[in-house]
């Protein structure tokens, strides 16, 4: 065994690394085995939207998992099932209403991915097969949506066998990756990043184009970056000229993480699908899926006798769907939305305050709990011109002062842009706030 290397039996992604134990969480807390308490800052992994501990949620598992664990969704139904379907469709935006469930995000991507090959298809329209992702987005870890992200990193090691999807530039208006000014796109009411989808799709060819895939607001490769007010009217408009499904990726936006039930909301178009994982179930069990609009399911209805061709073990899974009907409730009981616009605006001033403070951080943006921080060498935004892993140490310095954060880097123009999500808990108090901001504060100036 290498020096340095863990000689326990768990295979973590990092092998290099020790990790703490973590026997216990409660709030947004979570506690190791030396009695070292973490403010939980990045809800994990964007995940763990309502803190740790919550009773209701674990009973509504443990009751589930004692009536019935597993019933195969192949030939039966249970009545979690069936009422969480029927709140997500009531939450979804209009003509969504039919929901397909998964264990994880990546998973839910690969079912949608599949759905707009099926549809297509089953409709006399074979050719249309090739998505369209974006680079500088995420959308998992599967081949699929492996494929159809662009997370540079992550991609490298499986190429050239991923699938031939092909990519545009994510929105960032403030490295806009067509070198344009963003009040020229708006005086102008022409966005690169919009019209670039349409110049990809008339290079691939219509015909071969089944869907067009995108994160509302870009998160783990970006930081939180929100797209240009008009971008997805102008996304959906090329996309319905061209017969190409709208997927919207709401892993990590989606159940109120950005004060709204899902952050496409923002900016006024439907989608064809939407994904959703994390925040549905709180992290308290594997839970994901895909809703998708009625005009899809007609044509499966219509072409393929109602039959989806895929399907996992775990879809639907009665325990962790107890798990997303309980989180519901209390998404809905305790106005949760509410309190995101609240502490999200909170902590929003109060990065921009420690901005003023701190140079180099260059930006701070997002919407309601999903924020971010971009660090560049500079006040004008000069990009580190090296891996420095700026925002990686700032969290290890963090950790070690009491807190996770959710570092990250994507490529912005051939750089590396170092960037931090701040994204607590969706039921976090005003003090907790504060407590995050202190230990963000202190990390950043014992780091750089
Ligand atoms: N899509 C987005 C936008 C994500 O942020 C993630 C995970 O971070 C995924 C998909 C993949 O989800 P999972 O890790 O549950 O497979």
């Amino acid at each position: 065994m290498e020096r340095g290397m863990r000689d326990d039996h768990v295979f973590h992604r990092d092998l290099s690394k020790k990790y703490p134990l973590i026997t216990h969480g409660k709030g947004s807390y979570l506690y190791s085995e030396e009695g070292t308490r973490y403010l939980d800052a990045c809800s994990g992994a964007v995940a763990a939207n309502l803190g740790h501990g919550i009773e209701e949620i674990a009973s509504a598992m443990a009751n589930q998992a004692k009536r019935a664990a597993f019933v195969h969704t192949l030939r039966f139904e249970t009545p979690v099932l069936y009422k969480l379907s029927e709140k997500i469709a009531r939450f979804a935006p209009d003509g969504l209403n039919k929901v397909y469930f998964t264990s994880g995000g990546s998973e839910a991507n690969e079912s949608a991915i599949k759905l707009a090959r099926q549809f297509h298809r089953d409709a006399g329209k074979p050719e249309k097969h090739v998505v369209i992702g974006r680079w500088q987005s995420y959308h998992g870890n599967t081949f699929g949506s492996l494929s159809a992200g662009g997370d540079i990193k992550r991609r490298q090691v499986y190429t050239p066998n991923l699938l031939h999807f092909t990519h545009i530039h994510s929105p960032n208006c403030l490295r806009c990756p067509f070198q344009r000014d963003k009040g020229d796109c708006d005086s102008r009411q022409d966005w690169s990043c919009s019209t670039s989808l349409e110049q990809l799709i008339l290079e691939v060819g219509p015909q071969n184009v089944s869907a067009f895939i995108a994160e509302p607001i870009t998160g783990s490769q970006l930081g939180s970056v929100v797209p240009p007010d008009n971008y997805f009217k102008e996304v959906r408009r090329i996309c319905d000229q061209y017969d190409v499904l709208l997927i919207a990726d709401e892993v990590m936006t989606g159940f109120g993480r950005t004060g709204k039930t899902f952050a496409i909301e923002y900016f006024d178009v439907i989608p064809d699908i939407i994904t959703f994982g994390k925040g549905i179930s709180a992290g308290y069990a594997p839970l994901a899926g895909m809703i998708v609009h009625d005009r899809l399911i007609k044509g499966l209805i219509q072409n393929s006798k109602g039959k989806f061709v895929h399907g996992y073990t775990y879809s639907g899974h009665p325990v962790s769907v107890a798990a997303g009907l309980a989180v519901l409730d209390i998404y809905e009981r305790e106005k949760i939305l509410e309190n995101v616009v609240e502490k999200g605006n909170y902590l929003l001033q109060k990065l921009i305050e420690l901005k003023r403070e701190i140079p180099l951080i260059f930006d701070v943006r997002g919407k309601g709990l999903l924020l971010g921080l971009e660090f560049a060498a500079d006040a004008e935004g000069t990009p580190f011109k090296q891996d420095l892993q700026i925002t990686e140490r700032i969290n290890e310095k963090a950790i070690e002062l009491g807190a996770v954060f959710y570092p990250g880097s994507g490529t912005i123009n051939g750089y590396l842009g170092d960037h931090l999500i701040v994204s607590p808990p969706l039921n976090s108090k005003t003090n907790e706030i504060d407590e995050l901001v202190h230990i963000l504060r202190k990390s950043i100036k014992l780091t750089i």
